[in-house]
């Protein structure tokens, strides 16, 4: 069976195969496999594909799982072949090609996975079983509608897999508080490179479990996950305020971002933007809603070319005293030293705020932008070096703006769990910066060729002035870009890989290893 589909891999490349040579090789893969799930070779087009729409691979096929149980098989299929690889695949929402496998099996785990399996009781509190593939926006839903219950942590976005921000880190406003979503939950099922279905925690089997979590998909695919949740509030109060310096701006996020529970927000994010009126780069983006209409006097304000927007959320209930919240939000705005007026609000659900960017989704789908290649650079930058970062890049290389959001803000270490594979720049307080380019195909903007030399040009301009920082979603082409973005343990991530995927069998889109032959 190997070799006949050896033949059709890797010498059929140029003779389409026939619907019935298909069919007959989907069976037979099927039999073989043991399969109770499908598996597909024709329409694979979009596992080739990601978000970032900047590189392209067609794997073999595409599998759709029933369960953990196919996906063992699929691996162990592909350990007994030559060089087959398996890229376990969530919502495709990679920038460089992560989850795709040239001519290996994707497993399509979106497709596959149940959502919320089940509602656990942990000694102090609750947590939910979800499955690898579900989609976090599902999870939110399922998870309040059924149980008034919620996860803590989240990403801006929810329109990502479980798997998939797991296998990274999964970062948003809440992290300052919760820590990323690898510091909520507290137990795995993984299927590994060697084909075996392990359950994992802190506490059984621990070195597979910390591996895995950040680890790239680089240890074994996760098929369900125990997350951490809590009572859902039903309501957030939404602000922002505008700091046109960045001094102020950093004093006040990382004040913020350090005061106990009860003394600050729920949700504490930032950006930078255009001091101008460009509606989507300048002023206009700072606006929270459409009603609100943009004072002329906020333009002349400052001289400076990029101003700074702190983003900050309270959650309440709808049976909270209105005055009692109120009270509370001039309490923790009072202590802030914002532009005077420049502050914007607005009352919204807690479910509505947290899909908040599924409204841009659906905006950038109707203009051609959502599908169009997205160029993003994402990086953790220490606080020691935020400021010329700040001075090189956002003042200097970016002063005109990305088109799109530029996020900045900070994050404390100890919300981190060293032991995960994630790898971080030094010191207690670190900031996230998104550069979350958009690209017009209907107007003439620069080649995202150009785009990526623009990255590649602030990665160096880093390098080159000392700057503490790590790639976060980190992609290099070279051995020696990992190692160095790994320092000091790489060795270790060699030796994990070497345990739980000796053949180099997974997540081969991340060129980080080579199948073994
Ligand atoms: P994929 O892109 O499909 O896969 C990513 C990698 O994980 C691949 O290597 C894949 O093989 C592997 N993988 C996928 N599923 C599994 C699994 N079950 N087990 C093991 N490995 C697996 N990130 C944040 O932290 N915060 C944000 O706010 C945020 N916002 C975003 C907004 C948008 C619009 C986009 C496009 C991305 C955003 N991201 C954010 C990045 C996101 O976390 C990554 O793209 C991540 O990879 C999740 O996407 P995915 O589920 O589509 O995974």
């Amino acid at each position: 069976m190997i070799a006949y589909l050896e033949h059709f891999v890797h010498e059929n490349d140029s003779e389409p195969m026939l619907q019935q040579q298909h069919e007959e090789l989907a069976t037979t893969l099927c039999q073989s496999m043991d399969l109770e799930g499908t598996i597909d070779y024709r329409s694979t087009a979009y596992a080739g594909k990601d978000f970032g729409g900047l590189h392209a691979s067609t794997p073999f096929a595409v599998v759709r799982p029933s369960g953990s149980r196919d996906i063992a098989s699929v691996i162990r299929f592909a350990l007994r072949s030559p060089n087959l690889t398996v890229a376990a695949r969530g919502n495709g929402h990679s920038i460089n090609g992560q989850a795709m496998a040239n001519r290996g099996l994707v497993i399509d785990m979106k497709r596959s996975s149940e959502t919320v399996i089940d509602v656990v009781r942990l000694d102090d509190g609750y947590a939910v079983d979800v499955g690898g593939g579900a989609l976090w926006e599902d999870v939110l839903k399922r998870c309040v509608s059924n149980f008034g219950l919620s996860p803590r942590s989240w990403t801006d976005y929810l329109g990502l897999t479980v798997g998939g921000t797991l296998s990274n880190a999964g970062v948003s406003g809440q992290t300052f508080r919760y820590g990323p979503q690898t510091s909520n939950v507290t137990e795995l099922e993984v299927v590994t490179g060697n084909g075996d279905t392990v359950i994992c925690s802190d506490a059984q089997n621990s070195e597979l479990y910390f591996s895995v979590l950040g680890g790239l998909g680089q240890f074994g695919i996760i098929t369900r996950a125990r997350v951490l949740v809590q009572p859902a509030p039903n309501m957030v109060r939404w602000i922002r305020v505008v700091y046109s310096e960045f001094a102020e701006f950093t004093r006040d996020a990382e004040s913020l971002t350090t005061r106990p529970e009860g003394e600050s927000f729920d949700y504490v994010e930032g950006f930078v933007f255009v001091n101008s009126d460009d509606p989507v780069n300048g002023w206009p983006s700072v606006l929270l809603d459409p009603d609100q209409l943009l004072d002329p006097v906020f333009l002349t304000r400052s001289a400076n070319p990029v101003l700074y927007c702190l983003e900050v959320a309270l959650h309440y209930s709808k049976g909270n005293c209105s005055s009692t919240v109120e009270t509370r939000i001039e309490r923790l705005l009072g202590r802030l030293r914002f532009m005077e007026d420049a502050l914007f609000q607005v009352d919204i659900g807690y479910i509505d705020f947290l899909l908040r960017v599924k409204e841009a989704e659906k905006q950038a789908k109707v203009n051609g932008i959502w599908d169009a290649p997205h160029p993003w650079l994402n990086l953790f930058v220490s606080k020691a070096s935020i400021v010329d970062f700040d001075r090189f890049v956002f003042k200097k290389i970016l002063k005109d703006g990305i088109g799109g959001p530029m996020l900045v803000y900070p994050i404390p270490r100890n919300k981190w769990d060293e032991r995960t594979s994630v790898v971080l720049p030094d010191g207690d307080i670190f900031y996230i910066v998104a550069l979350l380019r958009f690209t017009n195909p209907y107007q003439k903007s620069p080649s995202v060729r150009d785009l990526v030399a623009q990255n590649h040009e602030i990665i160096q301009v880093c390098v080159r002035n000392g700057l503490d920082f790590k790639l976060y979603l980190p992609h290099y082409n070279t051995e020696e870009g990992w190692k160095q973005h790994f320092g000091d343990r790489w060795s270790r991530f060699v030796e994990m890989k070497s345990r739980y995927d000796p053949m180099a069998i997974l997540a081969p889109g991340q060129k980080i290893f080579t199948r073994h032959q």
